[in-house]
């Protein structure tokens, strides 16, 4: 069954702006499906709405079967988020920025999760330091890890690799890499079809609010 799943989802901002026209989706367990489109396209709006960020003006939004809205605990605890914009506690250590998110999250502590988390991106190390204290990067990095402090069943990546370094690009492949073969359920947005070709198994085009194109990427390639 899908794990993540929309029914009629649509977003329409208070001054008018129609984000998002009615979407009926189903993303299937353990996929990675790709949102390729401009900026301005909707995809940010619909990842806020998927974890339950941003309220839909009409319809469904469902995650491990979960509404996202009447059981948002439920749905959030399946989530990882990494968001585009950099929002961090200034003055929280690495450690406690990563920790906190699992305690709101997930399910008890599991330091051995956390660390392992923390050196597969490179963090360990400054694991004591203040998040204000680090590179664009290393910070961009800790988001990665807090998404993933409460080993979360569907990822959601915003714009993973714009304006990032050629390390981090890579240990984002590879970490998107590992989780794949743990079953993982990966959505991404991006505005590179070399990148939505590199990892997705489906490709779905959005423009303007409107998803035009959703295909297996096989299918998409051939047409292109
Ligand atoms: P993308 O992530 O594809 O760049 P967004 O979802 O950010 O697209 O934006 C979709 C549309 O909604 C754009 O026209 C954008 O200007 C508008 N928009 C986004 N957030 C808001 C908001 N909070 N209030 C009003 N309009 C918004
Ligand atoms: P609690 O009071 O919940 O038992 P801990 O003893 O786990 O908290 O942590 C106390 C402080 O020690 C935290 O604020 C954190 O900065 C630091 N800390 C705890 N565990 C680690 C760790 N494995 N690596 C680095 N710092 C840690």
């Amino acid at each position: 069954p899908a794990i993540v799943e929309t029914r009629g989802l649509t977003k329409v901002y208070g001054d008018g702006t129609e984000a998002l026209k009615p979407l009926d989706l189903d993303i299937e367990e353990g996929e990675i499906l790709a949102l390729l489109g401009p900026n301005g396209a909707g995809k940010t709006t619909l990842i806020s709405m998927l974890c339950g960020l941003v309220s839909p003006s009409s319809g469904q939004a469902r995650v491990g079967g979960h509404d996202i809205i009447t059981r948002y605990r439920d749905a959030r605890a399946l989530i990882g988020l990494v968001p585009q914009e950099i929002a961090l506690e200034p003055f929280q250590k690495v450690w406690d920025a990563v920790r906190f998110t699992r305690g709101l999250f997930g399910q008890g502590r599991d330091d051995a999760h956390l660390e392992d988390v923390l050196r597969k991106l490179s963090l360990w190390d400054k694991r004591r330091s203040k998040v204000n204290e680090l590179s664009g990067g290393m910070k961009r990095r800790v988001l990665i890890a807090k998404a993933l402090s409460h080993n979360p069943r569907v990822l959601f990546l915003d714009e993973p690799t714009a304006g990032v370094d050629v390390d981090l690009r890579r240990d984002m492949w590879n970490m998107v890499a590992d989780l794949r073969r743990d079953g993982v359920t990966i959505i991404l947005t991006t505005h590179y079809i070399e990148e939505a070709e590199a990892i997705a198994d489906r490709v779905g085009v959005i423009n303007h609010g409107e998803l035009l194109l959703l295909e297996d990427k096989q299918a998409l390639m051939t047409r292109l």
